[in-house]
């Protein structure tokens, strides 16, 4: 599909630069000849009015060795005209395929990106419900089918109720930052409110694991879009209580310098594990000590997205990672480039 459709931008545009080129040589053809006849008449008309000339003979074979000239320049006119539109036509062709390539590179990526996007997220979302749907059937195959036995199953149907829960919010969050991706709507915030917003979103987690989240107040403030940037600092403290072990301590910096602004979380957990860290930015990619049997829930989608809104603002995400714990740590210009704000 996308081989059809770089040929036939490339047969439009081919098309368009051949027509600018033979309506160009047509109107210099004409200009041309039309001088050279007009340069031809007013000679001529001078010549026939000499006196030297004025022999009949010799006016007439001068007469006839101009005609066969001019008729001589008319075809060499015409020869480097068409060498000139056949040389468009083979550097037009290879300027258009290379143009149209170009111009749809963008759109086969979105393209491949959106397939692989769907593929992951049916088979993510295939699995637990595979599991709902047979824990189900083999309950209602049970004639003898206890209360107890069947609290169980309501039970574990529960759970894998919740996952896709967690699922379908992950995709939603990642479908809201995909149509942001565009529209922006960057405003000043200062780092204590930003810091203050995405604390209390993770608050009532943090509680559960009585896990203490520490922040020391800076001054200074950030320009970018509110919502994307409480959004990245909650998946980072999410992710750092949900890592983190109970009664343990998840600390927040955050950083103004000249041009730039760092903000990092830091956690007491078991840290990342150095095969899974080059990869754990990646759509649905989870680690392998997250998918263990008494893992957290989760479906590798928080940090596809923080990055996200972190290259949204033109900044960079960086994880760093031991046996004592783990530090994202994020940079972002304190002011956004000016052509991209909106007038
Ligand atoms: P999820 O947490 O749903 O698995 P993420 O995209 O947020 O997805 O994270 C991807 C992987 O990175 C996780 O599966 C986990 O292995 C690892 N990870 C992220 N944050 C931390 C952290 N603070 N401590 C340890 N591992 C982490």
């Amino acid at each position: 599909m996308f081989r059809a459709a770089v040929l036939r931008l490339t047969l439009w545009y081919l098309f368009l630069i051949m027509l600018l080129s033979i309506c160009f040589s047509v109107a210099l053809y004409r200009v041309s000849t039309r001088e050279l006849s007009q340069n031809e008449d007013r000679l001529q008309g001078l010549l026939r009015s000499n006196v030297f000339m004025n022999d009949g003979g010799g006016f007439s074979v001068f007469h006839d060795a101009r005609i066969a000239q001019l008729e001589d320049s008319r075809e060499k006119i015409t020869w480097s005209l068409i060498y000139f539109n056949l040389a468009v036509l083979l550097g037009g062709g290879a300027a258009s395929f290379f143009l149209a390539r170009r111009t749809l590179e963008p759109i086969e990526e979105s393209l491949e990106q959106q397939q692989r996007f769907t593929a992951d997220a049916s088979h993510e979302l295939r699995t637990p419900l595979t599991s709902i749907k047979s824990e189900l059937e083999v309950a209602l195959r049970d004639k003898k089918l206890t209360l107890a036995e069947s609290k169980k199953v309501h039970k574990s149907t529960l759970e894998e109720v919740g996952r896709l829960e967690t699922l379908a919010n992950g995709l939603l969050r990642l479908a809201k930052q995909d149509s942001n991706g565009r529209v922006k709507h960057f405003e000043v915030i200062t780092l204590e409110t930003l810091v203050s917003d995405a604390v209390n979103q993770v608050a009532k987690a943090a509680e559960k694991k009585q896990i203490s989240l520490v922040y020391k107040p800076t001054e200074g403030s950030v320009e970018g879009e509110r919502w994307g940037l409480v959004e990245l600092l909650s998946i980072l403290l999410e992710n750092a209580i949900k890592y983190s072990p109970k009664k343990s301590t998840v600390t927040i910096e955050t950083k103004t310098r000249t041009t730039k602004t760092y903000l990092q979380v830091r956690d007491e957990g078991p840290g990342i594990a150095a095969d899974d860290l080059p990869h754990i930015f990646n759509r649905f990619y989870r680690g392998d000590r997250s998918r263990t049997k008494n893992a957290t829930h989760g479906y590798g989608l928080g940090l596809s997205i923080a990055q996200k809104i972190v290259h949204l603002h033109h900044g960079s995400i960086e994880a760093q990672s031991d046996k004592t714990g783990s530090r994202f740590t994020v940079v972002i210009p304190n002011r956004q480039p000016r052509n991209l704000l909106p007038s």
